[in-house]
């Protein structure tokens, strides 16, 4: 006669090594794979953060990609212990894996014992529908649309770059978009200010950019600062965002920018535009260099396109903000390889793209010292933005 269901699970149990929560909490994130082995709708309700979800039932076909290495820790949880108990036992006896543990007691254990379970953001049905193809790249997925559902990001300026990266940003559902700008829309602005419309001429661009935002995604708030950005608000407005995306047009800014979020360790998607031609780096505080250790001094004058009007061909802030929004959603994401260390020019007359390395200095006024030790009195501090322009001529 065949054994009962109960007394196989009593004897995969006994083969199986199981391991206590206080041991898992102990080594969570220390090279060993954690996998909860539960149904979506349990996952949804709450999970051990740092968890990769695997059903039980898509066990055999899912779990290379979450481990690929047969010889690498892995711990399976369940909610009692008993279905991650069978998992191990498939994945150590068929699967060829060595070191396969069972959470005793699943993730009941582990809440009883009071250690953190993270809820994770549950897509609505018109969610799931408007981020559908996101969902089906595994990059992203459900987990990685919660992300940009949760980022805050702070745009810079409404303008040229601003315009297409807040688009496509609030198309990708980044939950929170900051703007500064304190400029009206003016006819001039709409060969490239794409965000802007005929009919919002003359009212302030923070307005007409939160009306589009609005019309195209409503999961979107727009959290409007209608300022010019300088030492006496920055810290202020900055703090709490996740990512700057910098579309300013001067130098004084961009130094002040860059000493404030090095302060406060945010990273910075840059890019900037002249002619035909324009530049893309991200500026990550201590992963990589700060805008100082690329332009210790200013660049020439004639480079700074604030110091007068010059022309730039429509479409190139498109081109150059669609990156920026590109790697802002590698940032929140967390996938691919960020532009950090990597300064990327394109030039579009001869549709050619080039790649500098930047280094970090290490003798940087401001990426070199601990953090805290930069005064307000230091940021931004720079020599005399006037006499600068005055001698470009
Ligand atoms: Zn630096």
């Amino acid at each position: 006669m065949s054994p009962s269901g109960a007394e196989v699970i009593r004897q995969i149990k006994q083969q199986v090594q199981e391991v206590d929560p206080a041991e898992v909490s102990e080594h969570l994130g220390n090279g060993v794979t954690l996998i909860d082995v539960r149904e979506s709708e349990e996952w949804d309700r709450g999970h051990i953060p740092g968890a990769v979800h695997v059903p039980r039932g898509y066990l055999e076909s899912r779990v290379e990609t979450a481990v690929s290495d047969r010889d690498a820790p892995v711990v399976l949880y369940c909610a009692s212990g008993q279905r991650s108990a069978l998992a191990a036992h498939t994945l150590s006896e068929l699967l060829g894996y060595a070191d396969v543990r069972s959470m005793t007691g699943g993730i009941t254990l582990w809440k009883d014992r009071g250690y953190k379970v993270e809820v994770p953001k549950v897509l609505t049905t018109e969610q799931k529908e408007r981020y559908g193809r996101h969902l089906l790249l595994p990059e992203i997925g459900a987990e990685g649309q919660a992300k940009l559902l949760g980022a805050k990001v702070l745009l810079l300026g409404a303008g040229g770059l601003g315009s297409p990266t807040a688009l496509y940003l609030a198309a990708a559902g980044v939950g929170t978009l900051g703007i500064v700008d304190d400029d009206d829309v003016d006819l001039s602005n709409l060969q490239r200010q794409v965000i802007h419309t005929t009919r919002t001429v003359g009212t302030p661009k923070v307005d007409s950019a939160e009306a589009a935002i609005a019309a195209l995604n409503p999961d979107v708030e727009v959290v409007k600062y209608p300022v010019r950005l300088d030492a006496s608000n920055i810290m202020e407005i900055v703090q709490g965002y996740d990512v700057i995306v910098d579309g300013v047009d001067n130098f004084p800014t961009r130094y002040l920018l860059n000493d404030a979020t090095v302060r406060l360790d945010i990273p910075v998607v840059s890019a900037s535009i002249l002619g035909f031609d324009g530049q893309l780096s991200i500026f990550k505080p201590h992963d990589g260099p700060c805008y100082r250790c690329l332009y210790p001094v200013p660049p020439p004058a004639e480079l700074a396109p604030s110091c007068g009007a010059n022309g730039v061909l429509g479409v190139l802030p498109g081109t150059m903000g669609l990156l920026q929004a590109t790697e802002v959603v590698k940032l929140v994401t967390g996938i691919g390889e960020p532009l950090v260390g990597r300064l990327l020019l394109y030039e579009a007359l001869s549709a050619s793209f080039t790649e500098l390395k930047v280094r970090r200095d290490p003798n940087c006024p401001i990426c070199s010292r601990d953090p805290a030790e930069i005064t307000d009195e230091e940021m931004g501090v720079f020599p005399d933005y006037e006499a600068f322009c005055a001698a470009a001529g």
